[in-house]
Order: structure tokens, then C-alpha cells, then sequence
């Protein structure tokens, strides 16, 4: 029968025999060898059942056949059953396409829809020897990773012959696959044997997997980075692998991983010492519960979780970090010993970031309407709000800076305050009534009601006893900050009459050794000054470390390098 090879894939990277050099037969002889005894090495069958159409036209199904015939001349540990797509076997697997390949489908639940051509057949080489093996050869942070996964995942992965990168996402999909049998299922779709599939999950760049019909990556991924997004279901940007040590001793230890503990990290790592950084939560602090950031310099809208991700990439470039694990204590016996919920640090020095939060009113509809018109930072929603009609409730120096703030901004903003007089300083209050923003007196702010943003709020006047509702945009709140500061108190450093931490220019608390950074220091609390903060920490960190100012007779401060 005659072909027309342009059009068979099966023949996409044949040579004719003539045209094949010595060197190249000799080549192509070697790994056939190879192959040879990687599957007589093999302990396990490995049953594969191939459903492939009869027609001429489906090009895939015939490529399929051959590469299946060609590996069964390699070995007899695969054996491959062929089986009529409108029969009995079909239906019991469930198999509707043309190709589709299922391998040993009574222990795995591996299905690949397409034909291992070009790229893939490594894909597939891999696939065989680790059911033949019965191996899935995966890491141990794999393996604990995959050990979390309890329930069902169903991975679908869009390949296609002529992609480089798509054998290293399937050798991972293959991994799980094999690694879990009881939870995991694979399909390996090439896009260009089953286009409808591919166009339904609109899989246009290859390789692409989904997990429960979720999106969890675009590209290939290092395989532990796919067990993680494989186990979120969503996609993950970095791994951050585990340790058992129980004790670790280092130069500097940050608590906090926010921007101003990041950025130390990077500073102090830079700077030759050892640092570590220790989070409690999830990194990337009051930034991670941030939306949008639009007033990053370099990064115009950024997503707070993008940016998060993009600089904790940057900080596991340096420094080590300890994700989930909370610093609950600080003593110090010479050097200081940091307990952990997990193990014992002993450092030379301690960078409290630990950030603040603010203060909520804790009414119906506040946390529910959070970043749908409920903000607590003018600075930054400020300009989504101009034009519109908006509150801003507080009546001390923040609430009042931030009412002048989005008034400046074109904001018709009106000061909702508890009292009948504000606690803001003098200069303040004489600007806010020159500003001529409307001030609701002796009210609170019953609840925040919206569908899907806020839509009114409803206020009570402490005199007149009125309940009332107002149209409103949005609700600023201002009504102060809780700074992170009970380990700093524990282990005696000062604070300021406002609760957060006492500190000179260069970020030195009273406790030698004990410096801060970001919100905890109070003044402006942004990501940009937080993370420059950090840096100035750890810059003073690295000049006291090869200095120390407190063993120093004229304790003057140190001469700062630019
Ligand atoms: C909703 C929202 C929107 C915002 N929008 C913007 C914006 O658009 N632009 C902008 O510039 N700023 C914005 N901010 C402010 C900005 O996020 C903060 O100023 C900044 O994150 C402060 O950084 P930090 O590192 O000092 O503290 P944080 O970000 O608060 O990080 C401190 C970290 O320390 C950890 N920690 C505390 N105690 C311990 C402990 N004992 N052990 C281990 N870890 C501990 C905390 O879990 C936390 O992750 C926003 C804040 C919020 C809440």
C-alpha cells in the first residue's frame, strides 16, 4: 500500500536507509540495545490495550499501531491487545476516542489519547519501564507531598509530538499516576489527535494540565513544584522543600516573612551572612491579602499574590525560609535561642518583621465585602473610588489624613466618627474642616450591605438614637493598628506610646542584638517603605555583626556605607 508520508505522522522522523551514515546506524543500533535490556530488566508485564480505528484517514490510529508493533519487537514484557472502539472492552474502560492506549487499566488508571510520536515516544518509554518496574522513582518531597493527597485527582494533560518540554510534564503526571493508583488518574491528550478535547479546555500552549478539570500549570514543572500544585489544585510558583533538622544555627534569624522580612533576607544574604527567614501563615504577609497593587515602583497593577510569588522566588534565590512554623519564643544565652513550633535556632541576632493588621469594626457585611469596597488603605484604593461617593470612618490622625487623602484624589468622601470630638492632632482637624468633608458625628456604622460589592451602609447616631442608611461606594476604615509586638514584649523591647516597636534610625531596639523592620515599627505602612525598611535592617545587622556597637566604648552610631 502506498503512503503518503507528508501526511503520516508515523513517518514524521524516519530516514531512508541510504541516506543514514555509518555513525548514525551505529548510533541507532546502541539504544535499541539499550531499550532492549531496560525492558528485559523489567520484573512486571505490562498489559497496554490500544483502540484504534480501521480508517485510513485517521492518520494517528495507524501511528499508533506501528510505534505499539515496533516496541513489541523489543521485547515480549509488553504485550498489547488491540480491541474494536464500538466493543464490549471499550465500553466497560469507556473509551470513545481514536487512538487510545490504556495501560495494565486493572491496576493504573493511565489512558493516552493520541500517538507517541516524535517527543512523546520518550514519554512513553518512561511510562512503560515504571509499570514494568513498578516504580514511579519520585523524590521523597514528592513522596510526602503525594502521601497528603486524600482524595480523588483527576490529571488531564495536553501534550503534542513536536513540544520539548511536554515528556518532562508527563513523566511527572506518570509519577503520580503510577505513585498513587488508588487516587490518581492520568489522560495524555495530544492536541492534535483529539483538537475538540483540547479545544474545550481551550488548550492552545502545550504542556497544560489540569487537575479536577482545574487549571494547576502551564509549562513544564520540576516535579515537585507539580506534586505541590497537583495537591492545591491551583497552580504553584515555588516549592519550598521541608526539614527535619531540630536545631539550626545561623547569623540571622527574621521573623516574618513579609516584604520587610523578604527583603532582609535578600539583604543580609547578600551581604555574606546566614540568614533564615521564619512565617508563621503563608508567606508573603499583609501583601498576600492584597488584591491589586498598583504602587509597587516597576510594577504598575500587579496582582498582591503575584507579587508575593515574585518575590519570594527572589528570596529562595538567598535564603532559607521556614514557612508555617511560628517563633514562639526568645531567650538568650549568649547567642539567642529561638523556639519554633517546629525546631531550636540560635542566632547572633533577631529581626522582629512581624508586621500589624488593622483594626476591624466587626459588623455584618465588613469582612464579606473586604476588597469589594470595604479597604482599610486610602494610599492604595483611594484611586479606584474617584468620583464616587464614599466613607470614611475614624477620628484619629489616620482616619483623618486618609479623608483628606481621598478628598485631594476627586473622592466625595464623608468622616463617619463614634464621638463628638476627633483625636487627631490640631493641624489635621483644622485642615479636615477647611477641606469642607462632611463629618457624621456621634455615629457608628451599624453594618455594610451589598450584593456583590458594597452598596449602603446602615449608621446609628449615638444622641438622636436614629437609624439610618446611606448610598455609599465604599467604606474606609481608620480605626487603628494592632502591631504584631507580643514576642517583642516578651523578651523586653520597648515600645512607643502608640504599641509599636521602639527602634533608633537604624533599626535598633533597647535589646542589643534585637532589631525591626516594616509595620511593627509603625510610620507608613506600605510595601514599599516596609520592604526598604527591611533592607536598612539588614544592613545595620551585617555592620553591627562585624562591629557589634554595644561592645563599642563610644557607643556612637555607625558611619553608614551608601
Ligand atoms: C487589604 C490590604 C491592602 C493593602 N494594599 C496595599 C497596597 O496596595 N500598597 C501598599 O504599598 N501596601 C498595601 N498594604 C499594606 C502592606 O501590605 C503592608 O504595609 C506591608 O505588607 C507590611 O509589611 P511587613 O513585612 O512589615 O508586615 P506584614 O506584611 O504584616 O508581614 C508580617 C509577617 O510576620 C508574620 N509573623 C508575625 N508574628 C510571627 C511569629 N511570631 N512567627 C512567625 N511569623 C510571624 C506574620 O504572619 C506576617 O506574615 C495593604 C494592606 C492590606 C491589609
Amino acid at each position: 500500500m502506498a503512503h503518503n508520508h507528508d501526511h503520516d505522522p508515523s513517518h514524521a522522523h524516519e530516514h531512508g536507509h541510504d541516506t543514514q551514515s555509518a555513525s548514525e546506524q551505529a548510533m541507532l543500533e546502541q539504544a535499541q540495545a539499550k531499550l532492549r535490556s531496560l525492558f528485559a530488566g523489567m520484573p512486571h508485564e505490562v498489559p497496554l490495550y490500544l483502540f484504534a480505528s480501521r480508517d485510513r484517514e485517521d492518520v494517528f490510529a495507524k501511528a499508533a499501531r506501528d510505534v505499539l508493533a515496533a516496541i513489541q519487537k523489543f521485547t515480549s514484557k509488553i504485550t498489547v491487545e488491540e480491541h474494536d472502539l464500538l466493543g464490549e472492552i471499550a465500553k466497560k474502560w469507556n473509551v470513545e476516542h481514536s487512538p487510545t492506549m490504556l495501560f495494565d487499566p486493572d491496576i493504573y488508571h493511565i489512558r493516552w489519547q493520541g500517538a507517541p510520536l516524535g517527543e512523546e515516544g520518550r514519554t512513553l518509554v518512561e511510562a512503560l519501564t515504571m509499570m514494568g518496574y513498578k516504580t514511579s522513582r519520585l523524590s521523597r518531597e514528592s513522596q510526602e507531598i503525594l502521601a497528603k493527597i486524600q482524595s480523588k485527582r483527576d490529571i488531564k494533560l495536553f501534550v503534542s509530538s513536536t513540544c520539548p518540554y511536554c515528556p518532562q510534564q508527563a513523566v511527572n503526571a506518570l509519577k503520580a499516576a503510577v505513585g498513587k493508583p488508588d487516587l490518581v488518574s492520568l489522560e495524555i491528550v495530544d492536541i492534535q489527535a483529539n483538537p475538540e478535547l483540547a479545544a474545550k479546555y481551550a488548550a492552545k500552549g502545550v504542556p497544560m494540565t489540569f487537575a479536577n478539570d482545574k487549571l494547576i500549570a502551564q509549562g513544564a514543572q520540576p516535579e515537585e513544584l507539580f506534586m505541590l500544585s497537583l495537591e492545591k489544585l491551583e497552580p504553584q510558583t515555588y516549592f519550598i522543600p521541608e526539614t527535619e533538622a531540630t536545631e539550626i544555627t545561623t547569623d540571622l534569624v527574621i521573623v516574618g516573612g513579609g516584604p520587610a522580612g523578604l527583603t532582609a533576607g535578600i539583604y543580609a544574604s547578600r551581604s555574606g551572612l546566614q540568614a533564615v527567614v521564619v512565617e508563621r501563615n503563608a508567606l508573603g504577609g499583609q501583601m498576600a491579602l492584597t488584591p491589586v497593587v498598583e504602587n509597587y515602583p516597576g510594577l504598575t497593577q500587579v496582582g498582591g499574590k503575584t507579587l508575593v510569588d515574585i518575590m519570594v522566588q527572589h528570596a529562595l534565590e538567598y535564603v532559607r525560609i521556614f514557612p508555617g512554623e511560628e517563633v514562639v519564643d526568645i531567650q538568650q544565652q549568649g547567642l539567642f535561642v529561638i523556639q519554633t513550633s517546629r525546631r531550636r535556632f540560635k542566632t547572633k541576632a533577631v529581626l522582629l518583621a512581624t508586621g500589624a493588621s488593622h483594626k476591624k469594626l466587626g459588623i455584618p457585611g465588613e469582612s464579606r465585602l473586604s476588597g469589594r469596597g470595604v479597604s482599610y488603605c486610602s494610599t492604595c484604593d483611594g484611586p479606584l473610588f474617584k468620583g464616587k461617593k464614599v466613607i470614611q470612618v475614624g477620628g484619629g490622625n489616620s482616619a483623618v489624613t486618609e479623608a483628606l487623602h481621598l478628598k485631594s484624589i476627586g473622592v466625595d468622601v464623608t468622616l463617619v466618627h463614634r464621638r463628638d470630638t476627633l483625636r487627631a492632632q490640631d493641624y489635621l482637624a483644622k485642615n479636615l474642616f477647611a477641606s469642607e468633608i462632611p463629618i457624621l458625628w456621634d455615629t457608628r456604622v451599624k453594618e455594610i450591605r451589598g450584593e456583590k460589592s458594597v452598596e449602603e451602609v446602615v449608621l446609628d447616631n449615638k444622641k438622636s438614637q436614629m437609624t439610618e442608611t446611606l448610598s455609599v461606594n465604599g467604606v474606609f476604615i481608620a480605626i487603628g493598628y494592632e502591631p504584631a509586638v507580643e514576642l517583642a514584649v516578651k523578651i523586653g523591647v520597648a515600645l512607643t506610646p502608640d504599641g509599636y516597636i521602639n527602634k533608633d534610625d537604624y533599626h535598633r531596639t533597647n535589646v542589643p542584638g534585637i532589631y525591626s523592620a516594616g509595620d511593627v515599627e509603625g510610620g507608613y505602612k506600605q510595601i514599599v517603605t516596609a520592604a526598604g525598611q527591611g533592607a536598612g535592617a539588614a544592613m545595620t545587622i551585617f555592620e553591627d555583626l562585624i562591629n557589634p556597637y554595644w561592645k563599642r566604648q563610644n557607643d556612637t552610631p555607625v558611619e553608614k556605607s551608601s
